[in-house]
């Protein structure tokens, strides 16, 4: 059964801009029904406390067959091919993928929670999101548009449209 599943991409290090291109080139490979689609890429400022350089987001939608846990295997796989470095929370990274949506599934398990937490609140989740789906209506019944400050706009920069 094909499934609608938006997955955020996110680098700080190594050539950010570039480990974006070839994680899209690898998701896309995860796509089903030709449905890939890929936001603009953001410059946007690290959370946390940690001194690190700005980082790359973007947001990548496409139907799927894999089941929540086989699909979060993948990720993982592109991620330790991309070399991903683990550090410190919040540290930088190579390469950064988390599932945001699985259809309209709430997903609790150890190694999974969808939707994934935080997203509501983050901008460069929620702007590039908006690129690619600017009706959705998250599990919790609340539409994207409405959770999209003008504020939260302005905290992004557009380097790739
Ligand atoms: P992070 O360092 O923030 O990328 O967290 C990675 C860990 O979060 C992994 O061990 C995953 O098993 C777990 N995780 C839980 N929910 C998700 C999700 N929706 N997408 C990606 N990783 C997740």
């Amino acid at each position: 059964m094909a499934v609608q599943v938006y997955v955020a991409i996110g680098a700080n290090l190594a050539e950010p801009i570039q480990q974006l291109d070839v994680a899209v080139l690898a998701l896309k490979a995860l796509a089903i029904n030709n449905t890939f689609t890929v936001s603009a890429y953001y410059g946007s400022k690290p959370m946390g406390d940690v001194i690190q350089p700005d980082y790359v987001n973007a947001v990548a939608g496409f139907q799927t067959s894999l089941k929540p846990i086989e699909l979060l295997d993948a990720l993982q796989e592109i991620e330790h091919q991309q070399g991903r470095v683990r550090l410190e929370h919040w540290g930088p990274r190579t390469l950064d993928l988390d599932l945001l949506l699985y259809g309209q599934q709430h997903i609790n398990e150890s190694r999974l929670c969808v939707p994934h937490y935080g997203m509501k609140q983050r901008s460069f989740v929620l702007v590039p999101l908006a690129d690619i789906a600017p009706a959705l209506i998250l599990p919790c019944n609340t539409s994207l548009e409405s959770l999209i400050s003008v504020a939260m706009r302005d905290e992004l920069q557009k380097l790739i449209d």
